[in-house]
């Protein structure tokens, strides 16, 4: 299967910037449920910087490592609340795993995806099953890792983390939150669908979608 090059990265972060803003409605009904309404606009924005940033043609970056680390550096400096740094500290950690290398295979992407997760959960602390961005993004891991450590290409790899990502989406509704602002609902989180275990989801099938080609 093809490595993940810059050209990949760079058309996943589109991707991501597309689903975001497609769904930034959905986003805000979620959140509006449990929370304070915001993580649609929070992602739609986020996103659009990162966009911005990367579409700069004095500022072309010469690795995955680099496309990845930009995002970051943008969703941080953007987006506040809960899910700026965590998801900037996601796609940071990404970056800074993988280096300088121009090319990236499936096993070291896996790693990548090991250590994002590790640094989301240090930032954040939270556990699966709190009914979180955890919840998608940690099966999704899992997912990929056993994908491509069991000989699976990069496409394939991402297909599983996507599925994965999207029941563990699925599977927030029935779940008391106990991380974020939607655990001051107490209760009454449950049978709700947790807004970032979701844009968590499209992150993921952006990147099935970018491996596509
Ligand atoms: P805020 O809650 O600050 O308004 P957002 O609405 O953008 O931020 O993001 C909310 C999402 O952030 C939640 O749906 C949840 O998935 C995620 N989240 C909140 N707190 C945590 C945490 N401690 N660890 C992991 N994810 C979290
Ligand atoms: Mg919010
Ligand atoms: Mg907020």
């Amino acid at each position: 299967g093809e490595p993940v090059d810059v050209s990949l990265a760079l058309d996943w972060m589109q991707n991501i910037t597309s689903a975001m803003s497609r769904n930034e409605e959905h986003l805000t009904r979620l959140d509006s449920a449990i929370g304070d309404g915001d993580h649609g606009a929070n992602m739609a924005r986020g996103f659009t910087a990162v966009r911005d940033r990367l579409d700069d043609p004095s500022k072309t970056p010469a690795s995955v490592g680099e496309v990845l680390t930009t995002a970051g550096n943008s969703l941080v400096s953007v987006v506040g609340g809960a899910s700026g740094p965590l998801f900037g500290g996601a796609f940071r950690a990404l970056g800074e795993s993988l280096g300088a290398s121009a090319e990236v295979d499936a096993p070291q992407f896996a790693t990548a995806l090991a250590a994002a997760l590790a640094k989301v959960q240090q930032l954040g602390a939270a556990v699966p099953g709190d009914k979180t961005m955890i919840d998608a993004y940690s099966p999704a891991v899992d997912a990929f890792r056993d994908a491509a450590h069991s000989g699976a290409d990069f496409c394939t790899s991402a297909h599983s983390a996507a599925d994965a990502a999207e029941a563990g989406m699925r599977a927030t509704v029935p779940l008391q939150a106990r991380k974020g602002r939607a655990s001051y609902l107490g209760l009454r989180s449950i049978g709700h669908q947790d807004p970032g275990a979701t844009s968590t989801a499209y992150v993921f099938h952006a990147l099935a979608e970018a491996a596509e080609g």
